[in-house]
């Protein structure tokens, strides 16, 4: 269930945090529950209306955690020995949080990163408590920047939590579909998640006949029948690290106009998983599979990137997109997903996460790539 890796590998992020602080001139960092606060914690707290803060200085290794008196149980169990490098200050119910957290800051500070999913009920405060020249930035690009690169710990998770959704895809892809609705077999799929090893299932998109070709589309009450193509995108989180995979079956023989869709498809995603390797720029790896899509005249039903960094948030640097011209590096982990959507008709993707890795990209999920064919 754990998310924490090892205390040196939480300590060695917390103190390239401070250096990617430093680098940016930001005197400290101001890290609230999310999943950059995760990352470097090694645990989810739960983001509510009172004050949780992480505050890492970019200068000294003062690394202090404000929690109120109730969470402080959860941080400290959850904390364990990362007790030794990060000072737990906690604060009652009759405290001012945000006086609190201003006292942590280095006196006189000019510019300050927060995290990016701070709810506005803390920023506006804190910022009316700093002096008046005081600049606030986002902490986002800074942590980023670390977190798109993953430690073999972190790619051991990637590999387990592909590992579970891909047991959750071959069993939906062995079982009937016809007769049932969409929202039917989402849930399943859910369920099969968990079994499959995962602590949750995320979702599970389920897109069957016109809903084929609607890249997220909503499970409803729409019934699987003999002729539908069924788009799975599955995704689910184990031990932090997420999970997103997708396959495409067909119920029944598919006419050779939705085989020869999918073989462009297939040819598509190996052409992107193959043109992956360090210093290979992200715009390339969509430009492969765009290149095969468009030459053979589906160009227009290509609706969206080939692919997002994952780790843990499902979406995350890098993204594999034209406007991504930053070369790829060892350890990013991120989506190979074209598809071709025709409009009312049906569509195909298939989702495999890729590690880059000094000679090229590795795949993460083991499930064949082909159509499958369903009852
Ligand atoms: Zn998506
Ligand atoms: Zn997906
Ligand atoms: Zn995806």
């Amino acid at each position: 269930m754990a998310m924490r890796l090892p205390d040196d590998e939480h300590v060695a992020r917390l103190s390239r945090a401070a250096e990617a602080a430093r680098g940016a001139g930001v005197e400290t960092l101001i890290i609230t529950p999310s999943p950059d606060y995760a990352y470097l914690l090694g645990y989810s707290a739960p983001a509510l209306e009172r004050l949780t803060a992480l505050v890492v200085p970019a200068a000294t290794a003062e690394l202090r955690l404000l929690v109120p008196r109730l969470e402080a149980p959860l941080a400290r169990h959850a904390l364990g020995s990362l007790l030794s490098v990060v000072e737990l200050v906690v604060w009652d119910e009759v405290d001012d949080p945000i006086g609190r957290l201003v006292e942590l800051l280095p006196a006189g500070a000019r510019r300050m990163a927060v995290e990016d999913l701070m709810p506005a009920r803390f920023l506006l405060p804190i910022r009316e408590r700093l002096d008046a020249g005081a600049e606030i930035v986002l902490a986002g690009p800074m942590l980023a920047a670390l977190r798109r690169r993953k430690s073999p710990g972190e790619i051991e998770r990637l590999r387990s939590a592909a590992a579970g959704a891909d047991a959750a895809m071959r069993a939906i892809t062995t079982e009937r579909l016809s007769g049932r609705t969409e929202a039917e077999v989402s849930r399943r799929i859910l369920d099969l998640l968990v079994e499959g090893g995962h602590d949750r299932g995320d979702f599970a998109i389920v897109g069957s006949g016109p809903n084929s070709a609607s890249p997220h589309n909503e499970p409803g009450s729409r019934r699987i029948v003999p002729g539908d193509a069924v788009v799975l995108d599955i995704g689910g989180t184990r031990d932090g690290y997420c999970s997103d995979t997708t396959r495409t079956a067909f119920v029944g023989e598919p006419p050779p106009a939705f085989a020869e869709l999918y073989a462009v498809l297939q040819r598509a995603q190996q052409a992107a998983c193959d043109a992956v390797a360090p210093g290979v720029a992200a715009r390339d790896v969509d430009r492969a599979a765009r290149r095969i899509i468009a030459d053979a005249g589906y160009g227009e039903q290509f609706l969206h990137r080939t692919g997002h960094g994952i780790g843990v948030e499902g979406h995350e640097e890098p993204y594999i997109v034209e406007s991504n011209a930053v070369p790829l590096e060892p350890g990013e982990a991120f989506s190979v997903e074209p598809g071709i959507y025709v409009e009312g008709r049906w569509g195909a993707r298939i989702e495999d996460i890729v590690i880059c890795t000094a000679s090229g990209g590795e795949r993460l999920n083991g499930t064949p790539a082909d159509l499958y064919l369903v009852g």
